[in-house]
């Protein structure tokens, strides 16, 4: 079982690996519960995609954007998933992709399914490893 504390610190470790390659983005990190979690990831139009992509919510993260940044975290639903801490880290830097990509981002499907794609070449161009990873947790359910 990883503890919400050991999240916290493989989030922090994320985010270092992430500032050396890109500015520093202001960003909170928030826990929630798996209900909670799942009310907040059906109002998020990326996250509805995502499922739909395959790439789901089950991953067990989201970013709320606003005036401040949020990534949310379900430790519950990561620990459903994997024993492989890296698994925590490679969450966390998808999501600040995200963010990073959040402006050329239009309140629309094709724009956002654009979005995807663009974390998605950058995330696997810049971290090979963690975005291989990533897929290798998410999709073994065959979605
Ligand atoms: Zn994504």
């Amino acid at each position: 079982m990883i503890s919400a504390k050991q999240i916290m610190k493989l989030s922090e470790e994320a985010y270092e690996l992430f500032s050396k390659k890109h500015k520093r983005i202001e960003v909170e990190l928030e826990f929630v519960n798996e209900e909670e979690f799942f009310e907040l990831a059906e109002k998020s139009k990326l996250v509805h995609l995502e499922m739909e992509e395959g790439l789901p919510v089950k991953v067990g993260s989201l970013v709320m954007h606003g005036k401040k940044d949020i990534i949310v975290l379900c430790v519950d639903v990561i620990n459903l998933l994997t024993k492989n801490e890296n698994f925590v880290k490679a969450l966390v830097l998808h999501e600040l992709f995200h963010i990073l990509d959040k402006k050329k981002v239009k309140n629309n499907m094709g724009s956002l399914i654009k979005s995807e794609e663009r974390v998605h070449k950058q995330f696997i161009k810049e971290f090979p490893k963690y975005s291989a990873l990533l897929e290798e947790v998410t999709s073994f359910s065959g979605q």
